[in-house]
């Protein structure tokens, strides 16, 4: 992957990385009053609604999202970003567009999905 391609995705994972740490801590301190100048950030971006949306998507899965976030910078790193952790095949740019965290292609998420279904059934 070309490096400003890989500067842009660090972009987008960092400051992914510091709502979901926002929010994980928000959730932690549930009840007090430390929200007001996280939302007055969040308040700040032009895609509001958009950040909205997201956490609302994420509910309880936020925290394992951090993770996964956290993996991806990880691997811009050491290098591997952008390549499916089951198959080592290129994931689809405009996936990573969507979902800078994504740890698999769109073949291989299904699959997993589909194996998660079965171990959760
Ligand atoms: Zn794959």
């Amino acid at each position: 992957m070309r490096k400003d391609r890989l500067t842009y995705f660090k972009k987008q994972l960092v400051e992914k990385q510091r709502q979901l740490v926002a929010e994980v801590g928000r959730a932690a301190s549930y009840g007090k009053d430390t929200e007001d100048d996280a939302i007055k950030d969040l308040g700040d971006q032009a895609n509001t609604a958009y950040t909205r949306e997201f956490f609302f998507e994420l509910g309880n899965g936020d925290r394992r999202m951090l993770r996964d976030v956290v993996t991806a910078l990880g691997k811009i790193d050491d290098g591997s970003f952008g390549s499916c952790e089951r198959c080592s095949e290129a994931i689809a740019e405009k996936r990573l567009e969507a979902l800078p965290f994504a740890r698999y292609c769109i073949t291989c998420q299904r699959v997993v999905e589909e194996e998660e279904r079965t171990a959760a059934g």
